[in-house]
């Protein structure tokens, strides 16, 4: 299988082919979801624990209802009323888990790195569900897997990212996955909101919509992540909206049938116009949403199979 990977923490350490490979399962998966009896029994007798220490309501619900299909036994940990509160770190917060032995631990936390530092200290396949401003992998993959869907392919597109660069692990993950795959992205934002270093990114760098969007086949907007935000990095809303808000006036420049995309949770009338978002004819939010139970379903049986393999050959003794 040309999926190694004991833990999905990030786009950044996945190959091409790790990444085509993940995708194709989750074509699968699609059509699974897509009949009345959603079930299969990859993960049956598995245990997933699924530990938010930041606010999550679609990628929350997505892993559930993934986990759930593939016959996992699912538990969402309530971080907020959990012992965080009293005190407890991390990291003994995760080996208390572990010694309830999981399988799967999916986990978001508001700081950059916290889920690979997390990964090792426990004996199950972890996957990150976001971290901070690092990496959100499972995003991308659904990205990709969406953009595949829709345009036949997931190479040499023209590919615009716009918005709050700077704050944003969608956007990272994203510019990993789709630089791998070797297409040509723009990033598309006010200077104040770009990441320091964007040089060594391989992009093309725009602060003007219009001409950042010129003839690009896909327009992924972000949301302005206030949360992560401690100045003034934008004059106001309704500014930010008039320069950087996709509305079908700036849409235009893009090709006829270029797709927009939003990870939600979005701001109707700050980042785009909400009428444009329920386009069904150029938005592909809804199908983003549905990719993101696949992909999420693909993953944690890609990585319950490493991890069953890893167990298997401990207990004969053989090295894998
Ligand atoms: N839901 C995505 C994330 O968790 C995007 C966002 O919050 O704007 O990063």
């Amino acid at each position: 299988m040309s999926f190694r990977a004991k833990h999905l923490l990030g786009i950044e350490h996945l190959r091409p082919e790790e990444i085509v490979t993940l995708l194709d399962l989750a074509d699968t998966y699609v059509d699974l979801n897509r009949r009345s009896i959603k079930r299969s029994n990859v993960l049956q007798g598995l245990t997933q624990i699924n530990m938010f220490f930041e606010n999550s309501t679609r990628t929350q619900a997505s892993f559930e209802i993934a986990g759930k299909r593939l016959g996992a036994d699912v538990m969402n940990m309530s971080m907020q009323a959990s012992s965080i509160k009293k005190g407890e770190t991390l990291i003994d917060t995760a080996l208390t888990l572990n010694a309830m032995h999981p399988d799967l631990l999916v986990v978001r936390h508001p700081h950059s790195g916290a889920v690979n530092l997390l990964a090792e200290k426990v004996n199950c396949a972890v996957l990150n569900a976001g971290d901070g401003k690092h990496e959100h992998p499972t995003q991308a993959l659904l990205d990709a897997l969406t953009i595949r869907r829709a345009k036949g392919r997931l190479h040499r597109l023209n590919i615009a990212i716009c918005g709050d660069i700077a704050h944003s692990r969608v956007a990272r993950s994203n510019i990993l996955l789709l630089g791998k795959m070797e297409n040509r992205i723009r990033l598309i934002g006010p200077p104040t909101l770009m990441p320091t270093g964007i040089e060594h990114f391989g992009v093309e760098v725009y602060d003007d919509m219009r001409k950042g969007l010129d003839g690009v086949d896909v327009v992924m907007m972000l949301r302005l992540q206030k949360e992560r935000m401690d100045g003034g990095f934008i004059p106001s809303e309704r500014e930010y909206y008039h320069r950087y808000g996709l509305d079908t006036e700036k849409l235009a420049f893009a090709k006829d049938d270029a797709i927009v995309m939003h990870p939600g949770p979005m701001n109707r009338g700050v980042e785009i116009d909400g009428t444009l978002a329920d386009d069904i004819n150029r938005s592909v939010i809804q199908e983003q949403v549905e990719m993101g139970v696949a992909v999420r379903m693909a993953a944690m049986d890609l990585l319950a199979r490493n991890l069953k393999a890893e167990r298997g050959a401990r207990a004969t003794g053989v090295m894998v």
